[in-house]
């Protein structure tokens, strides 16, 4: 089956997917212009965030559907101008009546060039069929797999929907994906194959500093108004770009009033929540100048050094004591219930 001429002939107004500005999925219908061996052509113009966002990105996700049939394409796209512009318009005489005379300068034609997904039809929906489809890409999907730890029990014949695993080998033509035979195998034999890890994360970046004089005192912070209360150290987020060391001075400055110098990076303290990596960079510093203040998020003061860990502290405020004082350099928070414990490193 020719997929792209299926694709871009038969279905050819497709749901394309981005990551819009917010860092979020964002779906568009898009309608799909051209093809040949070496890709699949859209266009947009350059005015629109979709633009912004393709050329950010260089990458979609798109699927087509034609009755119970779908096609599902992830992979790489590039601007290649107006290049096929004028052929595009030719063979898609509609545009002409959406961008008049001249006015398709302001398009700009993208190449799906190096993709892959899926065929799915669900048209007898006791034998489904599915098959791995490519654009000049070496991948070739997901896939469940039955692996030599096999002990012949049977059970994941017995339960898959699709009657699609004979004699221990899945029938990835018509496996629907459930994962029901990897649940019930007792011995871990059965591998979904072809899943990348992923690399990136969306990150968020804070940071926390002890301020320390010669007289055995430190500095706190009493954190109201927000979620995060009780008694902490100053500190707050890095903004987009900002050197670390930059923030630390500003945020302190914001908080307190005082302007550190030379603060010492000891080390991290990190946890996920939402999909999201919170980091805070922990440092402390033993010079300042300036005049205290507190600010709206709390008020801050002096106390003895020894009676720190006897405060009522923010969530995981003695994990950060350890690091400060340089017997961890690392502390991951993780939620057990209602308890929050965190390991050190
Ligand atoms: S994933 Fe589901 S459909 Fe596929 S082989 Fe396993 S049980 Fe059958
Ligand atoms: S459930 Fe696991 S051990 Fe049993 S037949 Fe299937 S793959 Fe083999």
């Amino acid at each position: 089956m020719d997929y792209s001429k299926l694709l871009v002939e038969d279905i050819h107004s497709v749901t394309m997917a981005t990551i819009n500005n917010e860092g979020k999925p964002i779906t568009r219908i898009i309608d799909l212009m051209l093809y040949d061996e070496e890709g699949i052509y859209f266009l947009t113009a350059r005015g629109k965030s979709f633009y912004k966002e393709l050329m950010d990105q260089e990458y979609i996700s798109l699927t087509g559907l034609k009755g119970k049939v779908s096609f599902s394409l992830s992979g790489k796209v590039k601007n290649i101008g107006s290049h096929k512009l004028d052929e595009i318009f030719l063979k898609n005489t509609y545009m002409q009546s959406i961008y008049p005379e001249d006015t398709r300068k302001a398009l700009d034609v993208f190449c799906l060039y190096e993709a892959s997904g899926e065929y799915f039809d669900i048209s007898d929906p006791a034998h489904i069929k599915r098959a791995p489809i490519t654009i000049n890409s070496k991948e070739h999907g997901t896939y469940y797999t039955i692996t030599d730890r096999c002990i012949h029990c049977g059970k994941c014949e017995t339960i898959c929907p699709q009657r699609c695993i004979h004699n221990e080998v899945i029938d990835v033509s018509q496996c629907l994906h459930c994962g029901a035979c990897l649940e019930i195998c007792p011995v871990q034999a059965i591998e979904f194959k072809g899943v990348k890890k992923r690399r990136k994360e969306d990150v968020c970046l804070m940071n926390m500093c002890m301020i320390e004089d010669d007289k055995g005192h430190v500095l706190v912070q009493n954190k109201i108004n927000d979620s995060y209360t009780g008694i902490t150290f100053p500190g707050g987020h890095v903004e987009k770009e900002e050197i670390f060391k930059d923030a630390m001075i500003r945020e302190v400055n914001e908080e307190t009033g005082l302007t550190i110098k030379n603060p010492y990076l000891c080390g991290l303290y990190h946890w996920y929540k939402h999909s999201i990596h919170n980091i805070i960079l922990v440092y402390k510093a033993s010079e300042y100048e300036g005049f205290l203040h507190s600010s709206d998020e709390g008020d801050v003061y002096w106390i003895d050094k020894e009676d720190f860990l006897n405060q009522p502290l923010a969530t995981g405020m003695e994990y950060v004591w350890d690091i400060v004082h340089k017997q961890h350099q690392e502390c991951i928070m993780s939620n057990m219930g209602e308890h929050k414990r965190g390991d050190l490193f």
